[in-house]
């Protein structure tokens, strides 16, 4: 592996001095060497866990911290005293979740390995997992869990990284300013990617600008810490954001460090990767050609931390999407594109355009609404079906939220159920039928 992953203490020691004062980190964090396991919910509870006594919305978990012990918990941090009751196997802090943190942070200055960090506005549990997938050909690799890149997830995650691990891949989600900068303050990113900035969140976000800004909190640690980033360089946009960062490797369709070509003769995405590498041709079981910058990430990533290349394109094209992330399926004689994970107005104009390239004889539009999007709702409700306009459509219907505030001349569904009772009625053959929306308003149900 290349050199110089070292964390730099000095910089470990800032970020710790500021927690110092308030929790025994060094006893908590000899108590969680003895277990290695943390959980926040009694439910997922196993023997031997730490117990974290967080709080939320409609929960206080205080009031499990007795109950996770009577189930086998090896030890529980609670911060209301009222719940201090079995002193020998609890510690009382002053702010669980806090304390849960700097217990991660503590841990991951244990851990002398590389963290990549990976945020964006679409695509960052793809680019995870192919990211990781592809590094798991030759290296041992920890990533973050589905989509737990939250204010607990991202701690959570850095807990669950055992000793063996040779390099962690870590997804951070933001909806708002200055998360990603505490969690980069908690996993202290050694890389990072951005996979690109889009219009999502924007009510808690303040506009693309304030996204810009958010996201750009990756680089701005990297470029502090003498970090690395790996950069999609068909996106000027992040080539100018990344200026200044100590190491930068970039992928993409031209002029990259790892140059790629895009390959769409199915709905299933190619990618035929160029230059010196030996990775080759790979079919991947992905849907849209805004996969790839996705797989172009975890071609740079896992060459770069030199992963044997013949083991990389197997890797990535054993990867299938889960979870309604653009799956394909095939249902009643139609090809169903399956995309109802998520939707704002990027991903919903990258997965209607590739829609519109896909060669099919008979093509459906069913998309529910989009949310969060604040004072632009409307407005971007209004360009989105201008775009579904510019494109030829055997039939589109629009489903819930903002739809219904619009003029469009389309058919219109107040939900998911309704729109599935006219999938059924309309009796279709050999059609492919392109499902996305914001994952509230359930497009999945559309195929029940
Ligand atoms: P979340 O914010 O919920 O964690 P995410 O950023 O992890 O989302 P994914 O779960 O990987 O994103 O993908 C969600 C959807 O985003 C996909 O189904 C697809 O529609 C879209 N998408 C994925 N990659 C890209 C991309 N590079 N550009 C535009 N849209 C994309
Ligand atoms: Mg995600």
């Amino acid at each position: 592996m290349p050199s110089g992953f070292g964390v730099n203490s000095t910089i470990l020691d800032l970020f710790c001095s500021k927690y110092d004062s308030t929790v025994n980190i060094e006893q908590l964090y000899s108590i969680y060497q003895q277990h290695r396991s943390v959980q926040t919910d009694t439910r997922k509870l196993k023997p031997n866990d730490i117990f974290f006594a967080l709080k939320g919305g409609n929960f206080n978990g205080n009031e499990f911290a007795a109950k996770a012990l009577e189930m086998g918990a090896a030890y529980a941090v609670v911060d209301e005293a009222a719940y201090y009751t079995v002193p020998e196997k609890m510690m009382l802090v002053p702010d669980a979740l806090e304390a849960l943190q700097q217990l991660a942070l503590r841990h991951r200055k244990q851990l002398n390995i590389p963290f990549l960090a990976i945020t964006g506005t679409n695509g960052k549990t793809t680019t995870k997992e192919l990211v990781s997938t592809a590094l798991a050909a030759g290296l041992k690799t920890y990533a973050t869990v589905g989509n737990l890149n939250n204010h607990i997830g991202v701690p959570l995650t850095i807990l669950s990284i055992q000793p063996d691990v040779e390099i962690a891949v870590i997804e951070m989600g933001a909806n708002h300013q200055h998360e990603i900068e505490g969690y980069c303050k908690v996993a202290l990113p050694t890389h990072g990617i951005i996979t690109n900035i889009g219009k999502a969140h924007l009510e808690g976000f303040g506009g693309v600008e304030g996204v810009k800004k958010a996201k750009g909190e990756l680089y701005d640690f990297l470029r502090a810490n003498n970090g690395t980033v790996f950069v999609c360089n068909d996106y000027d946009y992040l080539l100018e954001m990344a200026k200044g960062i100590p190491h930068i490797v970039t992928y993409g369709k031209t002029e990259a460090d790892y140059v790629g070509e895009a390959v769409t003769d199915s709905a299933f995405l190619g990618v035929e990767v160029r230059g010196d590498s030996q990775v080759g041709f790979i079919q991947t079981q992905l849907v849209g050609a805004y996969n790839f910058p996705n797989v172009m990430a975890a071609v740079a990533v896992a060459t770069y931390f030199k992963v044997p290349e013949s083991k990389i394109g197997p890797a990535i094209a054993g990867y299938a999407p889960t979870n309604n992330r653009s799956q394909v399926m095939q249902v009643g004689g139609n090809t169903i594109i399956m995309d109802a994970y998520n939707a704002n107005p990027s991903s919903m104009k990258a997965a209607i355009e590739n829609f519109a390239g896909l060669k099919a004889d008979k093509k459906v539009l069913m998309l529910g609404a989009m949310m969060e999007l604040g004072e632009d709702s409307i407005k971007e409700h209004e360009a989105l079906v201008d775009l579904i306009k510019s494109h030829p459509w055997d039939a589109v219907v629009l489903v819930g939220g903002d739809f219904k505030n619009i003029q469009h001349p389309f058919i219109y569904l107040e939900n998911s159920a309704a729109a599935a009772e006219w999938l059924k009625r309309q009796q279709l053959a050999n059609a492919h039928i392109l499902i996305k929306g914001s994952r509230s308003t359930g497009m999945e149900k559309v195929i029940a």
